[in-house]
């Protein structure tokens, strides 16, 4: 029997399916994507739930599918993760299903395109630009044109001057061309003993199939990737797809060249850098169960897998797995949530876990793979505290004497050194000489931070940005602006100054612009052509930078001048990371870190290398306070150009909470950027008891709160990152 009518859910903020009769003659099932008219418009929707009956009383007024997109469709699997990420985000379920079809507006048939391939010889003339074409087709794969030149960094006229020569070929390519595939038994490096043991149960797991959670925790330099590796091998073995997620993937050429040599080729990538073609190949690729692994950021979690088999995070405890805007989730804790749905494992690596993958280690809840030891048994770095409140710079410099001496050192040792100062631009603020007067943002809570390499102030918040004033606009005088406190475009500036042989690479992301530049950055610093790194977080993530030995921390108190609960949490897991880098391949690595409080917890367990102190001493205050893992909260977020429709709104919010036992509501107050965008924010904080399911509780308050006027909007963040 043929259904009659059909609920399909369609991407847009809405929760309810909506209701559409089945045209005589088409087949549909649940998951499959259909075309329905929706107002003037079609969309891309999918099919729900099929009836005898529709949700309307009218069945003769129901709308038609316009019809069937030739595509796989979803699983109950994605589905049920799109409804569970929806209950306990309190989105609704359309806004959720967006993230899951975000590819391009209407899915449309499969059209066929041409593409290049690798056909004969290495060209007779090799250049630089060639030898990035060549390497990216390596493996037998084949691409749009314009998508390579894009890709590699090249004009379309680099890739016809290979076909004109036979190097190349172009090709026909059906976007069902299978890519090469993934060989789970290339050749792989021999593992340690200890790396072989963890390599060994998490294969294990992943030829069993079945949910199980691993924290692989190891040390920095440990050999973590060809230990998942090893997963993502035994899951293709069993023909299943894997899913890599990974923080910052724009930027990890290593990580895709070290995937090419364990597996042969490189694995479908899914981000925003992605020219969209691409996209929907690897997207269709995955429903149709041709493309076997991806490695992509957060947004790869809602990819609609044929057969998934693994699920990896890396580098687990990062901020950038959270997405504050519009459906807000946690890409690790909803990574878990997929694997659990999906009966598969899943591995969270990283060196410094979140506090609450810690916890759940602790409580046997994951289980913990320990890789103490570095590679090749090289020590981890030598940590030490420069104590700035005795031995400082003198004014206006930002470099102590003994990190000078450190360096000097370093590069006369033809080693690599790398100064971290996590704020990007010139200076954090711009203040007249003449009246003291702040250059703030017009639209944001915040001071204008100044940018010389672009000549421009800009906030960091909502990118506005403008020249620098040559007069002050309060007092008038004339050039009376002057930069207070360092950014790491003064620090290079200091760097240059001091040593002005030296060759420096200076990584900021508004510095080197594009990805492509970023990554022969990148390159340039892995073969030893930088004697002295510069950077941001950017640099602090993930790379390996084989003759890098000293790592020194400019400001290792700045992290910890927020008044956020997770403050300690992050600067602990950035300075380890950054200092991480040092000695990775030497076995002889330091990192000083420039502070002024040697005494606070995050700084005795780094210099102490004691990393268990700090989560002991990080658990116990969690768990004294009911802060997360030990207790759950949620904000709810009132904004509104209006700083009196802002506050108002947010009383009538506030006045509606249910009143439950365990749960407490704080505010409204002012949220910690009172102003963003030319909106006023005010925040409601829901602190709840562990028991306390916090989803249903705001979803309940939700129900009994009037809606905003236009113009006045309110957001829903369960697990906020900040507090
Ligand atoms: P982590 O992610 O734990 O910091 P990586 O996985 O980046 O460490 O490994 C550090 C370096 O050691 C990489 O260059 C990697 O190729 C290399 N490596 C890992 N395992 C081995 C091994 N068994 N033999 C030789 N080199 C290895
Ligand atoms: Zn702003």
């Amino acid at each position: 029997m043929t259904a009659r009518f059909a609920e399909v859910l369609v991407p847009l903020g809405i929760d309810q399916p909506y209701s559409y009769a089945v045209p005589d003659g088409l087949a549909v099932a649940v998951g499959d994507l259909v075309h329905v008219p929706l107002g003037p418009r079609t969309v891309t929707g999918v099919v729900w739930s099929l009836g005898a009956t529709p949700r309307f009383a009218n069945p003769a007024k129901l709308r038609k599918i316009d019809g069937r997109v030739e595509v796989e469709g979803f699983r109950p699997e994605l589905m049920n993760f799109i409804e569970w990420v929806a209950g306990y985000t309190v989105a609704p379920r359309g806004a959720v299903l967006r993230m899951a079809l975000r590819l391009n507006e209407n899915l449309g048939p499969p059209r066929p395109r041409a593409g290049i391939r690798r056909a004969g010889p290495e060209p007779a003339r090799m250049t630089a630009q060639r030898a990035r074409v060549l390497a990216a087709l390596e493996g037998g794969l084949s691409y749009g044109k314009s998508d390579l030149a894009r890709e590699v960094g090249v004009s379309v006229a680099v890739i016809e001057g290979l076909v004109d020569e036979g190097t190349l070929e172009a090709v026909e390519l059906a976007p069902e061309v299978p890519a090469a595939r993934p060989d789970p038994d290339h050749p792989a490096l021999a593992l340690s003993a200890t790396q072989a043991e963890a390599a060994a149960s998490l294969a294990a797991a992943a030829s069993r199939g079945g949910f199980a959670t691993f924290l692989l925790d190891g040390v920095t330099g440990s050999g973590k990737t060809e230990v998942y590796f090893e997963a993502v091998a035994a899951a293709l073995r069993r023909g299943r797809q894997v899913l890599l997620l990974l923080p910052e993937i724009a930027l990890t050429t290593a990580f895709l060249e070290r995937f090419v040599k364990r597996f042969g080729v490189r694995p479908a990538e899914w981000h925003s850098e992605v020219p969209p073609r691409r996209r929907e190949r690897t997207w269709r690729g995955l429903a149709a169960g041709d493309t076997q692994v991806v490695a992509g950021a957060r947004s790869a979690l809602f990819l609609p897998f044929r057969d998934l088999g693994l699920i990896v995070v890396d580098e687990e405890h990062d901020a950038s797995y959270k997405q504050e805007d519009g459906v807000a989730y946690n890409a690790r804790d909803m990574a878990v949530v997929r694997a659990r749905l999906a009966e598969v494992p899943i591995v969270l690596a990283s060196a410094t876990p979140s506090i609450e993958s810690e916890v759940n280690a602790r409580r046997g809840r994951y289980r913990r793979l320990a890789l103490p030891s570095r590679v090749g048994g090289a020590a981890l770095p030598e940590i030490t505290a420069i104590d700035m409140t005795r031995q400082g710079p003198e004014r206006g410099r930002w470099i102590a004497p003994s990190l000078v001496a450190a360096i000097e050192a370093t590069i006369a040792r033809q080693e690599q050194a790398l100064l971290f100062l996590n704020r990007r631009g010139y200076a954090p603020l711009t203040l007249c000489r003449a009246c003291g007067h702040r250059l703030r943002c017009p639209s944001c809570d915040a001071w204008l931070v100044e940018h010389r390499f672009r000549r421009r102030l800009v906030c960091h918040h909502c990118g506005y940005s403008m020249p620098r004033p040559t007069a002050c606009p309060h007092c008038q005088a004339a050039e009376s602006f002057v930069a207070v406190g360092p950014g790491v475009e003064r620090l290079a500036e200091e760097a240059q100054a001091r040593f002005p042989d030296a060759r420096l690479s200076i990584l900021s992301s508004d510095l080197v612009v594009g990805v492509e530049r970023l990554r022969a950055e990148i390159t340039a610093i892995e073969r030893g052509e930088v004697d002295l790194v510069i950077g941001t977080q950017l640099i602090a993530k993930g790379h390996h930078f084989p003759r890098l030995t000293l790592a020194g921390i400019v400001d290792g108190d700045l992290g910890l001048a927020h008044g956020d609960p997770r403050a300690a949490e992050r600067t602990f897991q950035l300075l380890h990371q950054v200092v991480g880098r040092a000695g990775r391949e030497s076995g002889h690595g330091s990192g000083l870190i420039q502070t002024y409080q040697p005494k606070h917890p995050v700084m005795t367990a780094l210099i102490a290398g004691d990393r268990e102190l700090f989560y002991d001493t990080e658990i116990a205050a969690r768990e004294r306070a009911g802060l997360p893992p030990f207790g759950r909260l949620a904000t709810l977020l009132v904004a509104a150009a209006d700083a009196a429709a802002a506050e108002a709104y947010a009383r009538t919010v506030a006045a509606a909470a249910p009143s439950r036992d365990g749960v407490r509501v704080l505010g409204p107050a002012e949220a910690p950027i009172a102003v963003l965008r030319g909106r006023h924010r005010v925040r409601l904080l829901v602190r709840a008891a562990r028991a306390v399911n916090v989803s249903d509780y705001v979803r309940e308050w939700l129900a009994k709160v009037p809606p905003p006027r236009s113009n006045v909007t309110l957001a829903v963040d369960v697990d906020p990152q900040s507090f």
